[in-house]
């Protein structure tokens, strides 16, 4: 119980009670880089030295992760400067982990005389589920917060503010870059690639041109994050909605799209590899297979090896078809190539449906013999395979070998020749034509 009333109360009395509670009082001048300790309790007698660096103060208060006392790459320390710039009186509260601890630190600075000279008076906030309520909104709000960079530029005037880093901090900063100056600098942070884009579209001349009021634009690029790692953020420019053609104020933002950018790749990878395949069999369809052999011919033109192809017919493939349905018959194709699959793995070969129940194999360093003792490998097995319902069906294979001034029409002409030797000697067997 109080004995005193609140009318006995005195300024002397307000100012002991600050020299009594404030966990820590520091004076700093930015110019001069230093600070200087005045009053250091609890936690922070070991956290704050008695004098130091500001720069070292500002990125032990300031200059890591939300959530973790890690530290931002160097690359990004140009602004700690101006983090620690205050333009007039602020508060906040910020956490700092601290020899594995989380603390809260309440936060009130000043700025005093001098130019760039500060007075801190710090707080620690010795509250448990404060902080635990703190922590966990935290990670729903890291969740739903895509945006890692976001500040308001005025172009006619040059500045920016309500500068913004999430992964900072979810507050914005009290502090203004030139955005000249800061453009310099976070060209820096762009990969090397996008860095020409990121000028020219960061560019005053080009904003004021390409902007109308109230219209956003906006491109993609690689950008290096606080840890250090090139991910995929999407820039944001917002022009404020104005009837005053002069006014040239914008929002930009930078969001993180790294997780949906490298999905959609991988989804048009996919669907790339899909246009390629024959979508019954799933080897390569026709145009690919063709492809192949173009490049192959490509290649036989240049390097001195050896490539060979075939083309496999399977017998009397209608006679499946009218005995057990085209559904048999299709069944029996995808069976068919899963054999034909398996042979050829071992081999540097390439497999593509030519059409209907032909399938074309391209095989690299295979030379006429290896091609024949490839071809009659397959032939072997697909005569010995038992297919659903259908049972025994052959195949008859013409082959060929690649010459260094071939074209794709003769090399096919060949092959064609070879499997309708093939057929014409009682099907079930391998031919092979090298000369027409
Ligand atoms: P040959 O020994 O002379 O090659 O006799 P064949 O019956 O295999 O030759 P033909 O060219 O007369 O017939 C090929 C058959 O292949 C005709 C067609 O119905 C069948 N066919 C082509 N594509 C498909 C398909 O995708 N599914 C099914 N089930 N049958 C197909
Ligand atoms: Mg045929
Ligand atoms: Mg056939």
């Amino acid at each position: 119980m109080g004995t005193r009333s609140i009318n006995d109360y005195t300024r002397a009395d307000a100012i002991e009670y600050i020299e009594k509670n404030v966990d820590s009082i520091v004076v700093a001048d930015g110019d001069k880089d230093t600070y200087r300790a005045l009053v250091r309790k609890g936690f922070f007698n070991d956290f704050i030295k008695e004098t130091g660096s500001y720069h070292d103060f500002m990125e032990k208060l300031w200059f890591h992760f939300n959530n973790s006392d890690e530290k931002i790459i160097d690359k990004y320390h140009v602004f700690l400067p101006k983090v620690g710039e205050f333009v007039s009186k602020y508060s906040k509260r910020i956490k700092v982990v601290f020899e594995n601890i989380t603390h809260i630190i309440q936060m009130t600075i000043y700025p005093i005389e001098g130019e760039n000279q500060y007075m801190f008076y710090l707080d620690e906030i010795d509250d448990k589920e404060y902080i635990e309520e703190d922590m966990t909104t935290d990670k729903v709000k890291s969740i739903q917060n895509t945006y890692l960079f976001s500040m308001y530029v005025d172009l006619v005037n040059d500045t920016t503010n309500s500068v913004s880093i999430t992964e900072i901090d979810d507050e914005t900063m009290n502090t203004q870059i030139k955005y000249s100056e800061w453009r310099e600098q976070i060209v820096e942070m762009i990969s090397p690639e996008y860095q020409k884009l990121f000028r020219k579209r960061t560019a005053p001349e080009y904003l004021k041109k390409n902007l109308a009021p109230g219209s956003t634009s906006s491109f993609d690029c690689l950008m290096m994050n606080l840890e250090g790692k090139y991910i995929w953020v999407k820039l944001i420019f917002s022009r404020a909605e104005t009837d005053n053609d002069d006014d040239y104020h914008f929002v930009f933002m930078v969001q993180n799209i790294h997780e949906s950018t490298m999905e959609l790749k991988s989804t048009i990878k996919k669907y790339e590899e899909m246009a390629l395949r024959d979508p019954l069999t799933s080897v390569f369809n026709r145009g690919r297979i063709e492809n192949e052999v173009i490049n192959a011919i490509k290649k036989k033109k240049m390097d001195e090896i050896d490539i060979s192809m075939m083309i496999l017919d399977i017998d009397f493939f209608k006679c499946v078809n009218d005995e057990f349905g085209h559904s048999v018959g299709d069944i029996t194709l995808i069976h068919f190539t899963e054999t034909l699959t398996k042979v050829v793995e071992k081999y540097n070969a390439v497999i593509g449906r030519w059409g209907g129940e032909e399938f074309v194999v391209v095989c690299y360093g295979a030379d006429t013999a290896k091609v024949a003792a490839i071809a009659e490998k397959i032939r072997g097995r697909i005569a010995e395979e038992d297919f659903l319902r259908v049972g025994h069906i052959t195949c008859s294979i013409g082959t060929t070998t690649l010459r260094s001034n071939d074209e794709l029409s003769i090399a096919f002409d060949r092959m064609d020749r070879a499997v309708y030797e093939a057929k014409s000697s009682g099907r079930n067997c391998v031919r092979s034509v090298n000369y027409l």
